[in-house]
């Protein structure tokens, strides 16, 4: 490991990773590699997690691709130098702005998409001209190994490394000195990822979860509503960072939500959904087992089959009347939806407000008094009105956590400024030097100054 980082470090002090050009070459190569393997990214998915074939090419491959296409195309205009104003006290001089790679990069990656979730911010780490060591999650073995062959057979090893393995290998990278640490994770691995970074001052990008919460309002056209939630739950049995963790509705709508639920439940899954071949499974005993710990002695409004053998959980509603419950602890990270009311926006804006601050936030509603106080009352990472999910699917907005649900943000032009560092330069002129700023100092010139300033 040590070599390892070691040569990367000489490699990228040659400066050749700084070329665009050369970047726009590995990111090409990248982009082949994938499609090359999509059959084996997809059998690695289905076998983690029994992901369909339409799940894997919608929410890990086709995304990571189109994203190498749109940062091919636009690393020219990124990174270019870029003038920026200069005040008149600086004049005749000029500034301007020059993104830099970070050099030694880190990249440490979760199960849950667990393949574009260790590309995509890759794809930002070359595109800024870094050298990267990425690691993958070990919980999602196959797409772990996938990942390893295609990056390590591909790729020189002092420009760019798949390092696998567990905790122990996770805490050793991190005892190391990088340039920068990307990780995605949940936000106890977060603490410990930003306390190693923290004794070598590496600037890091912590991409989180958390609970976030999804409200229903009175004037919500629930139906629709009830549709689009119910994707957004059950897509990768719930085991998505932005899915909606709870459900507040209000109080007057309750039973026509939970009708409307139950309705798009079967119609996207069928009467048995375990037999449906678009709908996931648990990734791991160890999480399975964690999930049925929140469910015990629950009743269910809707689901609650489980079968351990194929670690599946049927798509669950539970109806809540208060948050004293162990779904409403942590995040749940699975296809259970607790349903509480609200009887006023301002009630479930005190409940929303007794959590960490969330990495999404959905709200369903048609009154413009009720979406203008969510949005000025409420922080969160990123979100949706009258959506969920999608959100993330648009590479002009920055995609990440605020407090506890993480600090940093990428996806598009932000990746790329997210691993490089925005040098500032100014160019002095020798055209005048004005003798206000040298000893000795004179009144007549603070003055001056001060009106200039
Ligand atoms: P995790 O924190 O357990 O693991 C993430 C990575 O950290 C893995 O590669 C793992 O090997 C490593 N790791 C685990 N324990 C470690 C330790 N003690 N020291 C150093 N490294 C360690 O997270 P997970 O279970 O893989 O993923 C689920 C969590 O990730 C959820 O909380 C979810 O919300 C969050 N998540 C966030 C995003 C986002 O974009 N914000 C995306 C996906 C998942």
């Amino acid at each position: 490991m040590k070599e390892i980082i070691q040569n990367q470090k000489t490699y990228f002090k040659t400066g050749e990773t700084k070329d665009v050009s050369f970047r726009k070459k590995q990111l090409q190569n990248l982009y082949d590699i994938i499609k090359d393997n999509e059959s084996a990214i997809e059998m690695a998915l289905y076998k983690d997690l029994g992901k369909p074939k339409f799940e894997s090419q919608v929410t890990e491959i086709v995304f990571v691709l189109s994203e190498i296409k749109d940062v091919i195309k636009s690393l020219d205009k990124w990174s270019r130098v870029k003038k920026v104003t200069t005040p008149i006290t600086l004049l005749p001089g000029r500034s301007e702005i020059h993104y830099e790679p970070f050099g030694n990069c880190l990249i440490i990656a979760p199960w849950n998409y667990p393949f574009q979730l260790a590309i995509s911010p890759l794809i930002g780490a070359m595109a800024a001209g870094n050298t990267i060591i990425i690691k993958p999650s070990e919980v999602s073995s196959h797409t772990q190994d996938i990942i390893e062959k295609i990056i390590n057979e591909n790729f020189e090893p002092g420009y760019l490394k798949a390092i696998c393995g567990g905790v122990e290998v996770s805490e050793e990278l991190l005892s190391h000195k990088f340039d920068f640490i990307f990780f995605t994770g949940s936000t106890p691995v977060g603490k410990i990822v930003m306390q190693a970074a923290a004794k070598n001052l590496t600037p890091s990008c912590l991409e989180l979860g958390g609970k976030s919460p999804c409200l229903v309002g009175k004037s919500a056209d629930i139906h629709l509503a009830a549709k689009r939630i119910c994707w957004a739950k059950f897509v990768n049995a719930g085991q998505t960072c932005v899915a909606p963790d709870y459900t507040l509705v209000h109080k007057s709508k309750r039973a026509e939500f939970i009708t409307s639920m139950k309705y798009w439940i079967s119609e996207f899954y069928g009467q048995k959904p375990q037999e449906s071949t678009d709908y996931c499974r648990i990734i791991s005993n160890r999480h399975f087992k964690r999930l049925c710990d929140m469910i015990e002695n629950t009743e269910f409004t809707c689901g609650g089959e489980r079968n351990h053998e194929t670690r599946y959980i049927s798509p669950t509603l539970v109806n809540l009347e208060s948050k004293d419950h162990p779904l409403m602890v942590d995040e749940i990270f699975g296809p259970i939806l607790p349903i509480l009311t609200f009887d006023n926006i301002f009630e479930a804006i005190e409940l929303v407000q007794s959590f960490d601050k969330p990495l999404a936030l959905y709200l369903y509603s048609n009154d413009e008094f009720e979406k203008k106080k969510i949005l000025s009352s409420l922080s969160f990472g990123g979100g949706c009105i009258n959506e969920s999910l999608v959100h993330l699917a648009n590479p002009h907005l920055p995609f990440g956590g605020v407090g506890g649900s993480g600090i940093g943000a990428y996806h598009g032009e932000y990746s790329f400024k997210t691993f490089s560092h925005a040098k500032s330069v100014y160019h002095g002129s020798k055209l005048i030097d004005p003798p206000f700023k040298y000893p000795p100092y004179k009144d007549s010139f603070l003055k001056m100054f001060k009106k200039f300033m």
